[in-house]
């Protein structure tokens, strides 16, 4: 079968195939490997029946294709290949950005505008990570550690996750502690430095790229040598 064309999302929204009616034969696989199907009655199976059915609009509009932790076990085990990620994430991208559930799109917003979700200012996140850093390496009795904010040629550049200099940062201390003994060569960038791109979640393909496209840029600006997403 050949896979979904996503650049051709507005001749039929879901750009579902007719021959995938007959692909899915309601095995149940991708329903059965699923971690949250039966979650609000949110089952692989039914979406791919009701987009063949064409009931596009009531998919588009229903809650329980936001269930889905988008894992990817259901396309995998699927013994058919049907591609059901790029199809939930399909049914994301034309659903109203303003009736996107929960927090998702407006931390996507808030990266947008602030380079990270949880809208911290460059000024209080380098605070935030000296500080910790000062605090761990006391904790640790390591002098010699310190933070390598924006260092240049590093061997890694690791992104953070958003929920750990604004709340969780001992979290941190772990992977600081691996990279000491170690003896890793690393650094962290004070702008842009977000690491979970709620984009792909919410199906917003422009908003995925720019921030991509962002850790690219830190890459290169850098010249860092591989990139880590601790999260
Ligand atoms: S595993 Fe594939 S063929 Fe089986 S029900 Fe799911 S989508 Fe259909
Ligand atoms: S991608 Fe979604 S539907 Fe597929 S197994 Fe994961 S949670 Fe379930």
């Amino acid at each position: 079968m050949e896979p979904l064309d996503l650049t051709k999302r507005a001749e039929r929204k879901l750009a579902m195939k007719p021959e995938w009616a007959n692909m899915c034969f309601t095995c149940g696989t991708c329903a059965s490997g699923c971690p949250v199907s039966g979650v609000d009655g949110w089952d692989p199976r039914k979406l791919v029946r009701a987009v063949v059915l064409g009931l596009e609009q009531e998919v588009i509009d229903a809650r329980w294709p936001w269930i889905c932790t988008m894992c990817g076990r259901c396309q995998y085990a699927c013994p058919q290949g049907v591609e059901l990620v790029s199809l939930i994430r399909n049914v994301r991208y034309h659903r109203d950005r303003d009736k996107v559930p929960g927090t998702l799109h407006k931390g996507v917003m808030a990266a947008l505008k602030t380079g990270n979700n949880f809208s911290i200012p460059k000024d209080d996140f380098i605070f935030v990570m000296e500080d910790v850093a000062e605090e761990f390496a006391e904790e640790e009795g390591l002098s010699d550690f310190k933070m390598p904010l924006d260092k240049k040629g590093a061997n890694i550049l690791c992104t953070v996750h958003g929920k750990l200099p604004y709340g969780q940062t001992d979290d941190m201390k772990f992977w600081w502690k691996i990279f000491y003994a170690a003896g890793e060569d690393w650094t962290i960038p004070s702008e842009n430095w977000e690491g979970v791109n709620w984009a792909l979640y919410t199906g917003d393909d422009e908003a995925m790229k720019t921030m991509v496209g962002r850790i690219v840029e830190n890459m290169e600006k850098l010249e860092a040598k591989n990139l880590l997403f601790p999260e």
